[in-house]
């Protein structure tokens, strides 16, 4: 049963709003009473006419007493040709805080309702505009935080992961007609082919746990890789965050030890978003644990999805770095970066410095003179398969990642009742699990409750 659609007319600022930012702010409305409602505030001179899909020129007047509230545009658009298949009206009003908050108020006052957050998208999504991907594919895009979070959401936005999930889905739609048939009437049809059926099976199986296992890439993108910079102290971790955030964020000084500061910084590398940790705040001490900061480094391991280990390479690789190296967890990407090359002298090698296994690559750079950046950028984005993102077209978000997991288990039990020779209705009560699971990602089968989950995470106005 498809969820009740609502009768009344919501409006809600769609734009950011600040005092002094933002040179145009929207008010939306949208329901049968937009246009009404837009009529009884607007005041647009001469013969222009209120036609849907048309920009009307005017002012916001408050119709208590005719003061001009803004001055603004007006855009009409009459179902169902709208991002809501309702009549919407939008308000151009000046940015800012104080006239936009304004004609927000008349509107309300005029019988609109504030809306919720998501509730524009919501009625977008149960008027049958846009599937559930792609309501929250524009929530991805408008919490992106870098060009290649911003394609895929748009890659989603335009139906990408939609069209994916809703095909498997057709295919075991397919495949279950077929064995239903056979449960209710199988005297009377064509022996089915139990091998086909259990192939078809395996295929969608194997798409499913394809998507899974990608989307994790799609996870880096949208929520940015976390890099921790371990190192001794003075090894110069401080100036890497520096060099790599071109800000002087970090305060870097010449005592061992003595960064205060800075901790974490979020930058963008060639479109890939990373939040860099620092291990900074070690205090000098005799204490040789404490000096090495490893309950520090720990933490900022913890959370790490790539680590990058720095030591000094006049110094050479001494035992101190081979004991934070013990620490970086087994199957975190590591990268060993040699720091202070520019102070080497040309064709000096640094004492002990291990040779490099491929699962640790070693990149020798300045973090003063910049020498290497490039080389250190492109090999963490190696290191953790970032140049993979490059080719991604879809990616499931959290929620739909678990409803694609469990039809792929779903769908591996149905596979378990064919070896084992059980009769069709064994197979069917699976694949029934599989096919609803599908259809909750999509939205073809999901409770108002979930909706209203998904929705409530959607900024306002949206
Ligand atoms: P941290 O304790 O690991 O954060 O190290 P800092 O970034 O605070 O740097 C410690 C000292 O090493 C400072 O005096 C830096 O100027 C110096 N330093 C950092 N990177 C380089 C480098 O690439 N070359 C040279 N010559 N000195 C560096
Ligand atoms: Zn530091």
């Amino acid at each position: 049963p498809s969820p009740q659609l609502p009768g009344d007319t919501i409006a809600a600022i769609a734009t950011a709003v600040a005092a002094g930012a933002g040179s145009v702010a929207i008010v939306r409305l949208s329901g049968p009473a937009a246009e009404t409602i837009g009529r009884r505030l607007f005041l647009a001179p001469g013969a222009q006419p209120w036609e849907s899909h048309r920009v009307l020129y005017g002012h916001v007047v408050d119709p208590a007493d005719g003061r001009r509230v803004d001055e603004a545009l007006l855009l009409l658009m009459r179902a169902p040709r709208s991002f809501t298949r309702e009549d919407v009206v939008e308000l151009h009003c000046h940015g800012g805080l104080v006239a936009v908050r304004g004609v927000l108020e008349l509107v309300l006052a005029a019988g609109a309702r504030l809306a919720g957050p998501g509730e524009f998208s919501q009625r977008a999504f149960l008027n049958g505009r846009l599937d559930l991907t792609r309501a929250e594919a524009i929530a991805e895009m408008i919490a992106a935080r870098s060009r290649r979070a911003a394609e895929l959401a748009m890659a989603g936005i335009d139906g990408g992961l939609q069209r994916r999930i809703a095909g498997l889905r057709e295919r075991l739609l397919d495949q279950l007609a077929e064995l239903e048939a056979r449960v209710d009437f199988e005297e009377d049809l064509p022996r089915l082919d139990g091998a086909a059926v259990r192939t078809e099976l395996e295929v969608v199986r194997g798409e499913l746990e394809r998507l899974v296992a990608e989307s994790r890439q799609g996870e880096l993108l949208r929520e940015g890789l976390r890099v921790a910079i371990v190192g001794r102290p003075n090894v110069g971790k401080s100036s890497l965050l520096n060099l790599l955030s071109r800000r002087e964020r970090a305060i870097v000084t010449d005592l061992p030890g003595t960064t205060r500061d800075l901790l974490e910084s979020d930058l963008v590398l060639d479109g890939v978003p990373l939040t860099l940790l620092d291990t900074a705040g070690i205090r000098p001490t005799d204490d040789r644990v404490e000096q090495l900061g490893i309950e520090r480094s720990r933490q900022a391991l913890a959370g790490a999805d790539a680590v990058l280990l720095l030591f000094d390479l006049l110094a050479g690789w001494t035992a101190a770095d081979q004991e934070l190296r013990a620490l970086v967890p087994e199957g975190v990407p590591l990268l060993l970066v040699g720091n202070k090359c520019d102070a080497l002298p040309e064709g000096a090698a640094a004492a002990g410095v291990p040779s490099a296994p491929p699962e640790a690559p070693l990149v020798r750079i300045s973090a003063l003179t910049g020498a290497g950046r490039n080389d250190l950028v492109a090999a963490l984005l190696g290191q953790c398969g970032a140049s993979e993102l490059q080719g991604l077209q879809v990616a499931l978000n959290g929620r739909q990642r678990e409803l694609a997991a469990a039809a792929a288990t779903s769908l591996e039990r149905c596979l378990e009742a064919a070896d084992q020779g059980l009769p069709w209705d064994f197979w069917t009560i699976d694949l029934r699990g599989a096919i609803a699971g599908l259809g909750a990602i999509t939205g073809e089968e999901v409770s108002e409750a979930v909706l209203e989950r998904i929705f409530s995470r959607f900024c306002i106005g949206k």
